[in-house]
């Protein structure tokens, strides 16, 4: 039995790895949500080639963040960039997935085992260790004016390895995690639903910014309403692109980051933006207790 403490935040990390995925670990537990490390390219999406999680890059990126601890693989929703890997992740540290009903065809279409797999509805609760992780509805980013590639559930049978045509979007949900007094949104596409934060507080959101439109309606709809006091950008690197041995990466064409940042500075609350380094631990209990 391990001693809890006061300080349950204590030792709490946070790595980003590139698009939507976060890995967050107490040193005891860890989670995993939307990894993506496979990182097919542009002509490899848009030729309808198949997608084949690279397992050797997860097993390897495993190996090198010491995430052995992984319990269990939130996605929130399931186009490749966010869902391709997740079950292969899953399989591989043998923890569970969760997510969608189209999650959840997604990772008996990749081998595995309906106990390992959980349909979450929003709503309910799911808890891991210390952390304990709530699905909220949310919308997702309008990449070309108010549409996006790839909409609906995926249905069975899904045949996998696919083109990234068979990774149909699911629906879009946001994360609410908690971990002893800690409060993390990760809100992965930049849609949103106007009032879904109604009610609840964060103190760090995890936001996507690729698609966002109005960067100020954004912000006012989805940092505002939860008084979060850090920012961490999401989804703003280049996901066509590999990140092996990198420690930058680069950007997506047209993202706009300085806007970005220059909006979160006139937020009415102060509100720090967050830039972790890829695959760089972060402490939480460093970023918040900073001033
Ligand atoms: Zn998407």
């Amino acid at each position: 039995m391990v001693m809890k403490t006061v300080n349950m935040h204590k030792g709490l990390t946070l790595t980003w790895m590139g698009v939507a995925g976060i890995y967050l670990t107490d040193g005891i537990t860890g989670l995993l949500v939307d990894p993506y490390v496979s990182r097919f390219g542009l002509f490899h999406i848009l030729s309808g080639l198949s997608l084949r999680p690279d397992r050797k890059r997860i097993a390897s990126w495993i190996g090198s963040q010491g995430a052995g601890d992984v319990r269990a693989v939130f996605v929130t929703h399931t186009h490749f960039d966010h869902a391709a890997d997740a079950s292969d992740f899953a399989l591989a540290l043998d923890a569970a997935l969760v997510g969608s009903k189209s999650t959840a065809i997604l990772g008996a279409a990749s081998g595995m085992r309906d106990e390992r797999i959980n349909i979450l509805p929003p709503g309910e609760e799911y808890h891991v260790g210390e952390f304990s992780v709530r699905y909220l509805e949310s919308r997702h980013g309008p990449i070309l004016g108010n549409r996006y590639l790839y909409p609906g559930e995926i249905t069975p049978p899904l045949r996998l390895p696919g083109p990234a045509f068979r990774y149909r979007e699911g629906g879009t949900f946001s994360l609410l995690i908690r971990h002893g007094g800690v409060k993390l949104i990760h809100h992965g596409s930049a849609g949103y639903l106007p009032g879904m934060y109604s009610g609840i507080e964060a103190d760090i959101v995890l936001l996507g910014l690729a698609g966002r439109g109005d960067t100020h309606a954004y912000l006012e709809n989805v940092i505002c309403p939860v008084g979060a006091r850090i920012v961490i950008p999401l989804h703003h690197d280049n996901f066509f692109r590999s990140l092996v041995g990198k420690k930058t990466f680069p950007l997506l064409p047209g993202i706009r980051l300085e806007e970005f940042r220059k909006a979160c500075g006139v937020l009415p609350a102060p509100t720090r933006v967050v830039e972790p380094a890829v695959n760089e631990p972060v402490s939480l209990r460093d970023l918040l207790d900073r001033p």
